[in-house]
């Protein structure tokens, strides 16, 4: 009874994603046949490289759901590489301080270890690191500070968090942040939490959250330490 349950749940959740990529790879491919279809009816229409210009964006489009979904059927990782999480972090809030300071955001990042280092694909966690911070960026339409603090655990894990002064997320929603497609945003894929969860899944690590509506939220990752270098005392920046 119970393994039945779980297949049927399964099910639901695999038919839950087919619907989703099939929506989200339909509109655009309804828009380049059109386009297709329009250029062969009437070869020298006048505005072409505009009409040239929308199909690549849309081809891009498609290009950009089938790669997220790429890491859902990567069932292995070849763990090879070793990554300093530090110069990782600094990275992606350098690259995102143009969309920050849009927002009229700071990043202020507190390392408590001088270096800290995980076996995996730098990529894919630089990935997940720029799905969750640009979150908590996109949560402070008003402006704010996101705080992002790592910290080594008894030299075995390393903790990550990113905290921000945003909206906040409510219990119904805490549930189902991780679904596919879920998402409040306007321009929202609702696929960035989901990407990285399985990215940290096959790293070994784990995300959660936690949050309180109107004041903010907190972000919360765990990957195990392949080696931590301690530091005297806290540094800021
Ligand atoms: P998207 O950003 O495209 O909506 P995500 O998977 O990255 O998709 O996030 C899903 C949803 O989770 C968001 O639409 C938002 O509602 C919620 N969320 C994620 N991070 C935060 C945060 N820091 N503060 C408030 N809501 C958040
Ligand atoms: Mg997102």
């Amino acid at each position: 009874m119970e393994e039945k349950l779980r297949l049927s749940e399964k099910l639901a959740v695999v038919g839950e994603l087919a619907a989703g990529v099939a929506h989200e790879i339909r509109n655009p491919l309804t828009s380049l046949k059109g386009f297709t279809q329009m250029f062969k009816d009437h070869p020298n229409i006048p505005g072409r490289e505009e009409y040239l210009n929308i199909m690549l964006e849309e081809i891009e489009s498609i290009n950009l759901i089938t790669n997220e979904f790429m890491v859902l059927a990567k069932p292995h990782l070849t763990m090879t590489m070793r990554i300093d999480l530090l110069p990782l972090i600094r990275q992606v809030t350098l690259l995102l301080t143009g969309q920050a300071s849009l927002n009229n955001t700071q990043i202020e990042t507190q390392f408590y270890i001088d270096s800290g280092t995980v076996k995996g694909e730098e990529n894919q966690l630089k990935k997940v690191f720029v799905n969750v911070i640009k979150n908590a960026i996109e949560a402070m339409p008003h402006g704010g500070k996101v705080t992002i603090t790592v910290t080594g655990i008894q030299n075995e894990n390393l903790l990550i968090q990113i905290k921000d002064e945003g909206v906040g997320i409510s219990e119904v929603h805490l549930k189902q942040l991780f679904h596919p497609f879920f998402t409040t945003k306007e321009n929202g894929k609702g696929l960035g939490l989901m990407v990285s969860q399985k990215i940290l899944d096959n790293h070994m690590g784990h995300l959660r959250f936690t949050s309180t509506l109107g004041e903010g939220t907190l972000a919360e990752i765990t990957l195990p330490a392949e080696s931590v270098t301690e530091l005297p005392s806290p540094t800021a920046s």
